[in-house]
């Protein structure tokens, strides 16, 4: 599968994309675990990027490019690809159509997760992760077993993410709704995009199977 997915951070991009791969061994580029891997491997780059990561900005296109050339030219992507947080601007739309038109790919389609804002504040706002295994508990729909205590690792400091806080969420949101949201009219005109107003795997599937995937 060769697909973009869109939507408001905390759509579920990054579950579906992982489902996904297990279904047809198609890889998952996520622009930010990318450029969050360059700042722990402290590179040069991820110098560039960090200033605007952590003001909860946009890093700048030029940057974004330059990854996203290097990466979708990597022998991986042949199976396919799963954009997840990219393109994100209408400039990286614009240069992403052409990158692809310059390798000869063209994408199956774009899936828009129409996750609406109350639902998105919601789910962010009632999540929690282990600081010291990552695990990722919600406390109204999945608490750990235990309060307080990690089910997997067993420490015992389970929080609220900096960026999950309902100041921060908000603050994602319009930077979604200012830079973002727009490619939801560039793909609508180029005629490949679909859309789910649900973040459930089978839904998802169903969207793409009958109105995306090429049988
Ligand atoms: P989220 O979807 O929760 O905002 P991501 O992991 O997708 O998180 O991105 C984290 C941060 O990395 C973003 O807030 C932004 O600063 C940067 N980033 C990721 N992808 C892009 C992109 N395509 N363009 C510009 N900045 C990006």
């Amino acid at each position: 599968m060769k697909l973009i997915l869109l939507g408001p951070p905390g759509a579920g991009k990054g579950t579906i994309a992982k489902a996904l791969m297990k279904h047809d061994g198609s890889v998952q580029i996520s622009t930010g675990d990318i450029l969050r891997a360059e700042i722990a491997a402290g590179s040069k780059l991820g110098q560039m990027a960090a200033a605007a990561m952590n003001a909860g900005n946009l890093v700048s296109d030029d940057i974004i490019m330059g990854i996203m050339e290097k990466r979708l030219n990597e022998d991986d992507c042949q199976q396919g690809f799963l954009l997840d947080g990219f393109p994100r601007t209408m400039p990286q739309a614009e240069a992403l159509t052409v990158l692809l038109g310059k390798m000869g790919i063209e994408l199956d389609c774009v899936l828009l997760l129409d996750i609406s804002n109350d639902v998105i504040i919601d789910r962010l706002t009632t999540r929690r992760t282990c600081t010291n295994c990552g695990e990722i508990y919600n406390i109204k729909s999945k608490p750990p077993k235990v309060e307080g205590i990690c089910d997997v690792c067993g420490h015992d400091e389970i929080v609220q993410r900096d960026d999950e806080t309902l100041e921060a969420i908000e603050n994602r949101l319009q930077v979604y709704q200012d830079q973002t949201a727009p490619l939801i009219d560039y793909y609508q005109q180029r005629g490949n995009l679909v859309k789910s107003d649900s973040s459930d795997l089978e839904d998802v599937m169903q969207v793409l199977q009958t109105r995306c995937l090429k049988q």
